[in-house]
């Protein structure tokens, strides 16, 4: 069926006045009726992109898409005038103007806003833009003030130009430093103003005509030349780089001219008679981006387990549309995915393959790129916008018929996709927080899968509660891999008790004396190791011996972080910084004393304690810069590192031989946390980070978890690795509370500056929810963890809404109406309220 005419329906009478309903990039739930010059009326089509004004005076410049084309005038506004149109051919797919709108629609927010996070800036020319939020942002992250207005702004408008900025900015503001400590937070992307078109980089290439593809006609040509050998000899030299019997795929890529000129001007004039004769065609290609790559290597060769598993999976997808790889970290999974890669390629179907944003940057793309050489796209939040629109185009020209790419990746305009994996499908990084869309990238690939009659795998070594359920039910298949690859095996976990020895005063500051001995032993036997907190800073808590002040935020209900290195405080949810104080600032006190431990303080311990140690550090504060990642990955990888301290960073997917030693510190605290799923999460964490100890043949490894409290259940289910234990007793925890799998939550966040006004709307919108839903359906209003974030008192509200029970599509506009009438509501001037639907 026909997509585009399920809403976006097109226009097709001969009509002469055109009007056009365009998807604006602004948070507005409607589309926008424009009028469409005579001239343009022809070529003008859905999915195109044009250029038009906005705003009193149109004083402001959108790119808009096309949605709908049609001739009836708006009733209640005159209509302008497109000033321009950027496409001659759909750059938005039938397809992906159902997902904006299906985005929309689920997730509760507006299609401009989905059109602004899915297409990238460069794809958005407006003659003002420069700088625009990265799509894969993540709050909360280290902004100040001001940083904080610019992103609400930009949220706003779809780009700031450098004139915009100085104004909002006013005079004596550092621009070019704040638009660096900005890109360096990956908080905004800048780009180049550009007004023509997308315009790729062509490489001009040579193949030999079809015909001469079959052998008698080449033996046939070849005979025919032995009287030109001049001719002859540029065939052979052709023939020794594309022996085209072999490969006929080889010749359609053709080979550069230049190969086959090289420096004489023989060969030259006779290629060119050999063009004009037909024998040889030329052609152009897009300039592959990765083409200086190491040539694509032969098949990897999959273990009995894994190729197992590979065929397993495919005998499911032909019953099932999604499949969970249930595999332990380091049973490879991702050979089998490879392997189900290259069979989905090899059939001529799109893949899309998605990572979490940080395993993406080290290790997997190598490998990728063996075995996939420029066949594949990269699509990644730390790329300029001009290469994200390369890969947008290149999927379009077919150049990328596999991309591997982050969670916005699923906006990429593919129209035949046969495959789509997760990978990690249980990380919450899928999961977009701010700004709207406030998507789940595995729950959109879900739904794009659906529409191309696509398979989709889920992988993980601990699979998401609601991804398992939907695999004991039947709904999805499940395929188990629970061997190491190499025989290598699972690490030895063992639990050491922090009480205990803190009793008996063998601790060294945050140090167990049982992982101190086996760090000084790894070092020894010149092994690696890696040590896990969830805390970056030096320590969390600055506190007065004397009179118990503490350091807090001026702008939220959180304590001031202290960073040794950057010699300051810091606020980890709105980015302010203060200078450290020397005595206390209330009652002058000069013990004033750290409390609490971030990475910072175990690395300065760890070189305390072994001063001939190499450590490196891997958290948001050291991998601020373009390549940092990689730096640190390959530091570590080269062997000279003794021990790799970092946040949950270091839990996804790193791949090192030599690591023996995982040591995780605070583990109570990840357990302890107030959350529903607080356990699924812990479970999670450590399974993740304890399975890059010991991952080669003939060295098990060992990991040591700092406890208080090794009696706890969770940590038995993770020594045993019993990932279906824990499941059987949480997925009976969810059920008995109703949470999900059992249900969907909606989350509404209120927000005003005032705290009784922002109580006043969340008690109004929780009684109005109440009075329909029924009270089992509602939590709240109750303050977050963090109650006052940027001056702002925040109320939350959980909506439970059962499965298959209620009518979803009704209950959210429900919700919609309700929320607002608050918004219009003259008593409650500026509340605004955040909806995340399927919060987590
Ligand atoms: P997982 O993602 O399941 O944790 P990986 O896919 O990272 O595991 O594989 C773990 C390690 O084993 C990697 O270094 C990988 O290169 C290696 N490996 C896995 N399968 C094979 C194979 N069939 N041939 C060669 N090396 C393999
Ligand atoms: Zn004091
Ligand atoms: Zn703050």
């Amino acid at each position: 069926e026909n997509l585009t005419n399920t809403l976006f329906s097109s226009f097709e009478a001969d009509e002469v006045t055109f009007f056009a309903d365009l998807i604006l990039p602004i948070p507005v739930p409607r589309l926008f009726t424009y009028r469409v010059p005579r001239e343009m009326a022809e070529v003008l089509k859905i999915g195109a992109r044009v250029i038009v004004p906005f705003g009193k005076n149109n004083g402001r410049v959108f790119t808009a898409v096309v949605a709908r084309l049609h001739n009836s005038p708006p009733t209640n506004y005159q209509a302008r005038y497109i000033t321009e149109v950027l496409d001659e051919y759909p750059l938005v797919t039938g397809y992906q103007l159902e997902l904006f709108r299906w985005m929309a629609e689920y997730y509760m927010c507006c299609v401009g806003e989905v059109m602004n996070i899915a297409l990238p800036s460069g794809l958005k020319i407006s003659s003002q833009s420069k700088v625009q939020i990265n799509p894969d942002f993540d709050y909360p992250e280290l902004l100040t003030e001001f940083e904080d207005t610019l992103l609400t702004e930009l949220k706003k408008q779809q780009a700031l130009s450098y004139d915009e900025l100085v104004r909002l900015a006013g005079a004596g503001t550092n621009i070019p430093a704040l638009i660096k400590s900005l890109v360096g937070k990956k908080a905004i992307i800048v780009f180049e103003e550009v007004r023509e078109k997308y315009i790729p980089k062509m490489v001009r290439k040579v193949r030999l005509n079809r015909t001469y593809e079959e052998k008698e006609q080449l033996l046939a040509l070849l005979n025919r030349l032995e009287k030109l050998p001049k001719q002859q000899e540029v065939v052979m030299r052709y023939l020794s780089h594309v022996p085209v019997q072999m490969n006929a795929s080889l010749n359609q890529k053709g080979l550069d001219k230049t190969i086959l000129n090289q420096d004489d001007t023989v060969s030259q004039s006779s290629l060119t008679t050999l063009i004009k004769n037909a024998v040889f065609e030329t052609f152009e290609l897009i300039q592959p981006r990765f083409s200086d790559n190491a040539p694509p290597q032969a098949e990897i060769k999959l273990t009995d387990a894994q190729r197992e598993a590979s065929q397993q999976i495919m005998a499911q997808f032909e019953r099932q549309n999604i499949v969970l790889l249930h595999g332990i970290t380091g049973s490879g999974k991702t050979e089998v995915y490879i392997d189900l890669i290259q069979q989905a390629v090899g059939s001529g179907s799109q893949v899309l393959y998605l990572l979490p944003e940080i395993a993406l940057t080290t290790q997997i793309v190598v490998r990728l790129q063996r075995v996939f050489g420029d066949k594949m796209g990269i699509y990644h939040s730390k790329f300029s916008d001009n290469e994200r629109v390369e890969v947008w185009k290149g999927v379009v020209s077919g150049q990328y018929q596999f991309v591997v790419g982050v969670r916005s990746a699923v906006f990429l305009p593919f129209d035949n996709l046969g495959l789509i994996i997760v990978d990690e499908e249980h990380e919450t990084s899928y999961k977009q927080h701010d700004p709207a869309p406030r998507y789940h990238a595995r729950d959109v690939a879900i739904m794009l899968a659906h529409w191309q009659q696509a398979k989709v795998l889920l992988g993980s070594a601990t699979p998401s509660l609601e991804t398992y359920h939907q695999a004991k039910q039947g709904r999805y298949g499940l395929v188990e891999l629970f061997r190491r690859f190499g025989d290598a095996t699972l690490p030895n976990i063992l639990l050491i008790d922090t009480k205990v020895e803190k009793r008996q005063k063998t601790m060294k500051n945050e140090f167990s004396s049982a992982l101190l001995t086996a760090l000084e032993a790894n070092m020894e036997r010149r092994e690696q190791s890696i040590l896990f907190q969830n805390r970056r800073g030096y320590s969390p808590y600055m506190q007065c011996e004397d009179c118990d002040w503490t350091a807090e935020c001026p702008n939220c209900a959180v304590s001031l972080t202290y960073h040794q290195r950057a010699a300051e405080l810091r606020c980890h949810y709105c980015g302010h910084k203060e200078e450290v104080p020397r005595i206390c600032p209330v009652c002058g006190s000069t013990k004033v004393r750290t409390i609490g431990f971030g990475t910072e303080k175990l690395e300065d311990q760890l070189q305390i304690i072994f001063p001939k140690s190499k450590v490196l550090r891997m958290d948001l504060d050291t991998t601020r810069a373009k390549n940092a990642y990689q730096q640190i990955i390959q530091e570590f990888e080269g062997g000279e590192i003794d021990i790799l301290v970092g946040t949950q960073m270091i839990t996804k997917g790193l791949d090192f031989d030599n690591v023996s030693l995982v040591g995780i510190f605070d583990a109570d605290r990840l357990i302890h946390f107030p959350d529903f799923r607080a356990t699924e999460r812990s479970f999670q964490m450590l399974t993740q980070v304890s399975g890059r100890a010991g991952r080669r043949a003939g060295r098990q490894g060992t990991v040591l978890i700092q406890t208080n409290n090794p009696q706890q259940t969770i940590l038995q289910k993770i020594i045993e690795n019993d990932y279906k234990g824990l499941f059987d007793e949480e997925i009976q925890e969810r059920q008995n509370f109703n949470y999900p799998p059992f249900s969907r939550l909606i989350k509404l966040t209120v927000r005003h500056a005032d705290k009784a006004v922002s109580q006043q709307a969340a008690d109004r919108l929780a009684a109005e929810l109440t009075d329909a839903l029924g009270s089992s359906r509602i939590l709240g209003p109750e303050q977050p963890l963090v109650e006052r974030i940027r001056n702002l008192f925040l109320f939350d509200i959980l909506i439970k809404i059962e499965r298959d029970k209620v009518n979803v599509k009704a209950v959210k506009s429900y919700i919609q109406d309700r929320i607002n009438d608050i918004l219009t509501d003259k008593g409650l001037r500026q509340v605004s309220i955040v909806i995340d639907v399927d919060c987590l």
